[in-house]
């Protein structure tokens, strides 16, 4: 049986970032990531809108905002130092209505509270100035929001911990998690060939799978909140040639307990304008990626109160990802779960679950965060 210092299960954007960081450190050399697919970062990291959250829509004192805030600002370093595009754009939140006002200026004292960086409140007539083609009576404008380059950022990762002698093992699937004398007993599907290995650590970072990995471990999911809701989000895009109508992301204002940031303007770096993505909880488990068509009403409509250019003929259905959820349908917020389970009678078993938005944007803080639990 092979023995690891470290296995991290799951290869997506922060299981990779945890992998690079903890990699760099002389102690633990004996890493093993093991994906369950032929590659990395092919659920969750590859179906977002790949946006550098700023941090102002999040109560005060969670992870989501500290790891968010400081994960910004290490991802706009590492992508300056390793040329992975990225491009602070900034970002419009777009009250169209007088009611909106009030949202509109909680989010920004929210901000304030969270320590966001270039956070104003700007006029209509501002507004026009910048962006002459959107239609608003106020907006929140966010200077530090930008987009990235979720894969390169993810190669990034894994080649640096590839580097420093961490392994990453594809088509191998964690099917089970005992605790042994010394550390855990790991049982994998190696492309239909079941093994066995050993660690003295076991990071869970799988995803929409998550909770099932934590299970597999002895957890009780139900009494320690663990379960996960799977919520849908869908895209269309733009495929008229306007997106050079748009110089920065435009969102609309949240309605209250909405699941999402509400359908958005998201802007890509080679060019595109995608709207979306929307929010529905899933009565299943089953990872559904594809686009309805008939919703193609419901964007134009949302897009259109602030973007009056949009016509309904300019979309098409793009693409759709899984928000891992711990917050129910219409359930209270819920933050990350980042949690080392030496309470639960298993130590050295950290477990990240719930890591919805702004998980690509914080990963490089959950990694180093995630570190600090370890020592
Ligand atoms: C629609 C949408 C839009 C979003 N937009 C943004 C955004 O603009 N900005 C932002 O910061 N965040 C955004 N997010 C959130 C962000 O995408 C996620 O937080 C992030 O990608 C999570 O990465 P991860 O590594 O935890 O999970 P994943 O990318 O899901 O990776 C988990 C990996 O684990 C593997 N795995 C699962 N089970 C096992 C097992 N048993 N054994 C081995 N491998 C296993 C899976 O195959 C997968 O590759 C968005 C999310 C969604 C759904």
């Amino acid at each position: 049986m092979e023995n690891f210092d470290i296995v991290i299960i799951g290869a997506g954007v922060v299981g990779l970032a945890v992998a690079c960081e903890l990699s760099q450190s002389s102690v633990n050399k004996n890493i093993l990531v093991l994906e369950k697919a032929d590659s990395f970062g092919g659920e969750t990291s590859s179906r977002n809108s790949e946006v550098i959250h700023g941090g102002m829509y999040y109560p005060s004192g969670t992870l989501k905002v500290s790891l968010c805030v400081k994960g910004r600002r290490l991802l706009y370093e590492i992508c300056a130092k390793q040329n992975i595009p990225c491009r602070k754009t900034g970002k419009l939140i777009i009250a169209v209505e007088k009611e909106e006002l009030p949202v509109l200026d909680g989010i920004r004292r929210q901000g304030e509270l969270n320590g966001v960086e270039g956070l104003r409140m700007i006029t209509g007539g501002e507004l026009k100035k910048i962006e002459p083609n959107l239609n608003g009576i106020a907006a929140l404008f966010s200077e530090e929001t930008g987009i990235i380059d979720s894969h390169r950022l993810m190669e990034y990762f894994l080649q640096n911990a590839r580097g420093k002698g961490a392994m990453v093992a594809y088509g191998s699937e964690a099917t089970g998690i005992t605790k042994s004398e010394s550390g855990y007993k790991i049982s994998v599907n190696n492309n239909n060939e079941a093994l066995e290995i050993k660690s003295t650590i076991v990071i869970n970072s799988a995803g929409l799978d998550s909770d099932t990995v934590a299970g597999s471990a002895g957890i009780d999911l139900k009494k320690n909140k663990y379960e996960l809701h799977y919520c849908k989000g869908q895209y269309f895009r733009v495929t008229s040639g306007k997106a050079k109508l748009l110089n920065r992301l435009a969102y609309p204002v949240p309605k209250p307990k909405s699941a999402g940031l509400g359908v958005h303007a998201t802007l890509d770096l080679g060019g595109g304008l995608r709207f979306g993505p929307d929010d529905k909880y899933l009565n299943n488990r089953i990872k559904d990626y594809s686009v309805d068509e008939s919703k193609k009403r419901e964007f134009y409509s949302s897009a259109v109160k602030f973007m009056p250019f949009i016509k309904e003929e300019d979309l098409s259905p793009d693409s759709a990802g899984i928000r891992p959820k711990l917050q129910g349908e219409s359930g209270e917020f819920r933050d990350f779960v980042i949690q080392e389970e030496s309470d639960k009678g298993l130590p050295g078993f950290i477990n990240l679950i719930g890591i919805e938005s702004p998980g690509l944007t914080a990963s490089p803080a959950i990694a180093k965060y995630l570190k600090g639990l370890l020592r």
